[in-house]
């Protein structure tokens, strides 16, 4: 007797490599519904700060990088000016972030970087981006993504599990995963996708217990069943929002709607009833 799983995945043993293209552009289509809020959760007025951001955010969560920069950005607005610090300053601004000797070293010498070969602007080129300290692929494509409107796939932790589970690659290398899933789609949906993926991963498809029983994606996807099938315990599982949202709201207060900042309406059989929870993993 098969499972659950093992018939969900059958389901997909023939698919054809147009087949594939074409269930995944569904499945963007799908995640743009059930997650119209999906965005870049890192707080930024400009390129430095979203790249000084997504460096801090190695290791660590959105939520307590989004807590540190107001005071990071206020001391040091500007390459110029981060280049100029004391590294103990920064070191005790950042310290929440964990590593932060090691991120406080990289975020003063990509400052003087930027000062010393790009007149102390964030260059919206992928191979200069690389070069400079801390910066790796992903913190690149999320610059570039999000700061320049340069589109790419920035394969986190989510986005390599949900498209492992979509199958729509078997790769376990976070290049090689960017290959195979970029060849998917048009280069212009590439960056929210990544986004509705997080977003996705965050709320529904998590990484222990995925709400497969609400989940919008169940016939597309050919993993349904490796979570909680039953709609009813598996609306459980559901977080309505992301812990940004969540942090967001405590800091702010709830809109008029009675709604977080930035919390969706719920749309399809995402996230309905499901009270709010935070979610350590964001
Ligand atoms: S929650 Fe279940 S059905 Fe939805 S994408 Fe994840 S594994 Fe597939």
């Amino acid at each position: 007797m098969l499972t659950v799983a093992e018939k969900s995945a059958r389901r997909f043993a023939a698919e054809t490599p147009l087949g594939r293209t074409r269930r995944a552009r569904k499945i963007n289509r799908v995640l743009a519904e059930a997650h119209p809020d999906a965005a870049c959760e890192l707080d930024f007025d400009t390129p430095f700060q979203l790249l000084v951001a997504t460096v801090l955010s190695a290791q660590t969560t959105d939520v307590r990088v989004n807590r540190v920069t107001p005071v990071l950005f206020a001391a040091y607005p500007d390459a110029p000016a981060l280049a100029a610090a004391e590294l103990p300053d920064v070191e005790e601004i950042i310290r929440p972030t964990g590593f932060f000797r090691a991120k406080a070293r990289n975020i003063v010498a990509l400052a003087r970087d930027l000062v010393d070969d790009h007149d102390g602007e964030v260059p919206a080129d992928l191979d200069a981006l690389v070069a400079l300290p801390g910066t790796g692929r992903k913190t690149a494509l999320v610059v570039l993504g999000n700061a320049f409107g340069v589109p790419g796939l920035t394969v986190d932790t989510h986005v390599g599990r949900l498209v492992r589970r979509l199958g729509l690659t078997a790769a376990t290398d976070p290049v090689a995963v960017e290959r195979d899933v970029a060849a998917l789609y048009p280069p212009r949906d590439l960056t929210m996708l990544s986004h509705r993926l997080i977003f996705h991963g965050r709320r529904i498809c998590h990484s222990r217990r995925p709400a497969c029983g609400v989940c919008p994606l169940t016939r597309l996807c050919p993993s349904f069943g490796i979570g909680e099938p039953d709609p009813e315990k598996a609306q459980a599982l559901v977080r309505t929002a992301t812990a940004v949202q969540l942090d967001r709201a405590a800091r702010t207060g709830p809109d008029a709607a009675g709604r977080a900042p930035g919390e969706p309406e719920a749309r399809g059989s995402a996230p309905s009833g499901a009270g709010p929870r935070g979610d350590a993993s964001a």
